[in-house]
């Protein structure tokens, strides 16, 4: 997620009927109100995808802190986390002061492209402005407001803090990487759903009543993007977010599709070879 304004965010007016955001359910990260039609509506489910296990780590962490997945981390895994706990809300099973609280904090620095983009998710979850200020590559500036290299800075915080406060995040799943042109250069796709705050319901305290669909569900949109991330010497070598593009749901799931048939072929091809 970037943030992004229109990009990250999801938002399309998707379309999955689902549960109302709970609590802590919403991870997500947002980037940007959403509002653009950037976005597609996604099929109701993960079917098909790549992706399906998502869903059932989502419910699994709806119902108690500890998952299975939690427990297939062994014996003594200091991570695991204990009953009632939540995990990190950028779904590595871990709970947050052991996962993105320290780069959040500044206590550590993200070693590489996939914890980067983890750390910013969970700050757009988190709501951590100044830390999700500080992760992008002065690149974006002029990518998303056609400034100069970081010439907007203002204007990104404000987009933050709407994107922060009016969304919810969840279901992050990281769907592949890829490095580019340079060893400081890298890409990375992922997925995450975004719930709008409504605008027709006053808020009371820091209540968050979402959007609905006509039958009173939440109304979910899913969004898949792709970042691109710079090493930034001037940073100490740390990986920023530089740009995007937002992936059609349907299209990546047909490209998934025929990775899947690409594969199954090379591999039958190779032993076809080897008999
Ligand atoms: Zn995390």
């Amino acid at each position: 997620m970037h943030c992004s304004l229109r990009g990250v965010a999801g938002a399309s007016p998707g379309t999955r009927a689902t549960q109302a955001p709970s609590r802590s359910g919403v991870a997500g990260h947002a980037l940007v109100p959403a509002d653009t039609a950037a976005r597609r509506a996604a099929p109701s489910h993960d079917d098909g995808c790549r992706a399906p296990r998502q869903a059932v780590l989502t419910a699994a962490k709806a119902k108690s802190g500890s998952s299975g997945a939690a427990a297939s981390k062994g014996f003594g895994a200091a991570k695991a986390p204990a009953p009632g706990k939540d995990t990190c809300a950028c779904g590595s099973k871990v709970v947050y002061r052991e996962c993105c609280e320290p780069y959040h904090t500044g206590a550590a620095v993200p070693p590489d492209v996939e914890a980067a983009l983890r750390a910013r998710f969970c700050g757009f979850v988190k709501g951590r402005v100044p830390y999700l200020l500080s992760t992008f590559h002065p690149h974006y500036h002029k990518f998303k407001y056609g400034t100069e290299e970081g010439g907007a800075a203002k204007q990104l915080e404000r987009d933050l803090e709407t994107a922060v406060s009016r969304f919810k995040y969840s279901g992050f799943k990281v769907l592949e990487t890829a490095p580019g042109s340079s060893p400081d250069e890298a890409f990375i796709t992922f997925r995450y759903n975004s719930v709008a705050k409504t605008r027709n319901v006053r808020p009371t305290g820091d209540s968050f009543v979402a959007e609905t669909n006509f039958d009173g569900s939440a109304k979910v949109s899913t969004t898949i993007e792709r970042s691109r991330f710079l090493r930034d010497a001037a940073s100490g070598g740390q990986w920023l977010f530089a740009d995007y593009t937002l992936i059609d749901y349907p299209t990546w799931m047909e490209e998934a599709k025929q990775a899947e048939l690409r594969a199954r072929g090379e591999a039958g091809a190779a032993a076809g070879t080897s008999a």
